[in-house]
């Protein structure tokens, strides 16, 4: 989170942008993930970047705990299907994800259309990418309004995480949506 804020703050930028496209698709893809970076992993710089977050029990607990859930899960997996079942649950499912995901960081910076030119960066709206990772891929909306809930503004850019936003803000459980300004 820390290194997405400064992705936000330094876009693009070879030095300060943990994954700055400008570095070519493979870096901005994965392999800034296997360089000692320490905006990235250092729970220090958590503390500077994202201090909201850092302080936060439940994202502590989640930081430090996230791959010992994945252990019930693949128990679950394997009583329902066996081995075949914790291979595609869990393997594959696992890097099919981390891909769509990184895509983001590479592929919709550097291909797809502009909705918001005024933007000083190279951020795209790419109709795959947003398929891939439920709404994420409308990138450009996302750099002209980081803060904004929803990242799909037009009626064909399917933003399906907005629709759990908005499930969940009538539920009570979402406050504080923020909303595209009025045009
Ligand atoms: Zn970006
Ligand atoms: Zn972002």
């Amino acid at each position: 989170m820390a290194g997405h804020r400064k992705h936000h703050l330094h876009t693009e930028d070879i030095e300060n942008d943990p994954y700055s496209a400008r570095r070519g698709f493979w870096w901005s893809h994965m392999l800034w993930l296997f360089y000692v970076q320490p905006q990235v992993f250092d729970r220090q710089q958590y503390q500077k970047f994202a201090p909201d977050l850092g302080r936060d029990r439940f994202y502590q607990w989640l930081d430090r705990y996230h791959l010992l859930l994945q252990v019930p899960l693949g128990v679950l997996l394997y009583a329902m299907g066996g081995w075949s079942f914790v291979l595609y649950g869990l393997a594959v499912r696992s890097v099919v994800l981390w891909h769509s995901t990184w895509l983001i960081n590479s592929a919709t910076h550097m291909t797809g259309y502009r909705s918001f030119d005024e933007v000083e960066d190279n951020s795209r709206n790419l109709w795959w990418a947003a398929l891939l990772t439920y709404g994420e891929g409308w990138h450009n909306n996302h750099h002209a309004y980081p803060n904004v809930a929803k990242a799909g503004w037009q009626w064909w850019e399917i933003d399906s995480t907005w629709w759990v936003i908005k499930a969940m803000k009538s539920a009570g459980l979402a406050k504080k949506v923020v909303m595209p300004p009025a045009t």
